[in-house]
């Protein structure tokens, strides 16, 4: 997710707690696009730092190795471990490099690895053998600092733990210094793997708080439905989508008829029942992924529906007036002696010509809602954009009221 993704329904966001925590898939997969872009960073910066730092080291081999394998020792930290991790952070900057950065990192650690285990190898060779701790350094590096999964780091340090005492016991390393040598390298692993999954679950905790903060500012908490600021921050997205599918746009904008004489008979509890059940019913008809359903605000509701063209939002209206008559609410103070909502209504294709914008429409919306009011309430007034050809002679929107029973 951006960190800012308000698709995500936030509600059943765990599969598994404790160490080995893991979300449900969907959660699982936005967490992934935002700890992968955290770890971009991570990788970026920490490649360069350790670029730099190889290219100290490299000086201070001029000092301190032996003039026989110094050529070597510079070949192999140039080319294997500085160039790649200079790779890394430069590559991080292109759309390709950024998406497959995770496995560049792993080559360039694995490349590090190998070089690392190489110079031991050549200065022992050599007769001048330096210390092995670098190998240990690499290895805190891979879990720690690169910006790694924690699959790759694990690739990583396993060749640093395979490789390093593999390639000693044939430079000649006694047994004794290879056996020490190989559980503190296993160690190092084991310390490093167990760092990792703390950090990535402490990354997961506070992915978690972010879901809920997201969920909170954008829901409306008394019916669930999105609030008026996720509507604001969704509706050009939804408007542009609809735009380049060539879809239709249907907004309703929906107003519980004489609520404030409902309140005023029968308590804000008995109002809140309402609207939470008008809610779940909005809710219910805008499953689609593309539609949507909000609170405008006070008793008011917004459902937008992007739709094939051939589809019309007519049939959809009705059966919300109808499903509204179902729940049979009384309402003694309404003159129909039950509870009803107006419905304004407009559909059209998104056009610059038509519609300029989404705000525009939900002004239409708006509008015909009031029309709905003065008609009588208990209905729905639907404005439609008419085919191209009808327009030269009967203008460009239709206009019908549906319901009224
Ligand atoms: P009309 O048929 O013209 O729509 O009239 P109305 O009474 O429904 O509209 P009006 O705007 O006069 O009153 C809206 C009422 O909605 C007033 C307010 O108390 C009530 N209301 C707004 N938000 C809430 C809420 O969260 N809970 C409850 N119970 N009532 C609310
Ligand atoms: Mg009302
Ligand atoms: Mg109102």
């Amino acid at each position: 997710m951006s960190s800012s993704d308000e698709s995500l329904p936030g509600k059943v966001i765990w599969a598994r707690r404790g160490f080995w925590a893991r979300f449900t898939p969907e959660i699982e997969r936005a967490f992934r696009r935002h700890y992968e872009d955290d770890l971009v960073q991570r990788a970026r910066w920490s490649a360069v730092i350790a670029a730099a730092v190889m290219a100290v080291y490299s000086l201070l081999d001029v000092f301190m190795v032996e003039p026989d394998i110094l050529p070597q020792f510079l070949w192999v930290r140039w080319l294997f471990m500085i160039l790649p991790l200079l790779c890394v952070s430069s590559l991080s900057y292109t759309t390709w490099g950024a998406r497959h950065l995770q496995k560049i990192a792993a080559v360039a650690s694995v490349s590090s690895a190998l070089a690392v285990v190489a110079m031991i190898v050549i200065a022992r060779r050599n007769g001048t053998p330096i210390e092995y701790e670098g190998i240990i350094l690499t290895t805190f590096y891979f879990y720690c600092c690169g910006g790694l999964r924690i699959r790759w780091s694990l690739l990583a340090g396993s060749v640093a733990a395979v490789s390093y005492p593999v390639a000693e016991y044939f430079a000649g390393l006694s047994a004794h210094d290879l056996a020490v040598r190989s559980l503190f390298l296993v160690s190092t692993n084991v310390v490093g793997l167990i760092s990792a999954a703390l950090m990535e679950l402490a990354a997961r905790r506070g992915f978690a708080q972010l879901i809920a903060l997201e969920t909170m500012s954008n829901s409306d908490p008394l019916t669930g439905l999105l609030n008026r600021r996720a509507l604001d921050r969704r509706l050009p997205a939804l408007w542009e989508n609809a735009r380049r599918n060539g879809e239709n746009v249907q907004i309703a904008m929906i107003d519980v008829d004489y609520f404030k004489q409902y309140n005023d008979h029968y308590g804000h509890a008995g109002g809140d029942d309402v609207l939470r059940e008008l809610g779940a019913l909005l809710s219910d008809k805008s499953h689609n992924p593309q539609d949507l359903a909000a609170r405008f605000g006070g008793e008011e509701f917004l459902c937008i529906w992007s739709t094939p063209p051939d589809q019309s939002a007519e049939a959809r209206l009705e059966e919300i007036l109808r499903e509204v008559r179902e729940l049979a609410r009384l309402h003694e103070k309404s003159p129909l002696g039950r509870l009803s909502v107006s419905i304004g209504a407009i559909e059209l294709r998104p056009d610059p010509l038509l519609a300029p914008d989404a705000a525009g429409a939900l002004r239409e919306a708006d509008a015909l809602l009031y029309r709905a009011k003065s008609q009588g309430r208990n209905q729905a007034v639907l404005s439609r954009a008419r085919a191209p050809q009808a327009r030269a002679e009967k203008g460009v929107f239709q206009t019908l009221s549906l319901g009224g029973n």
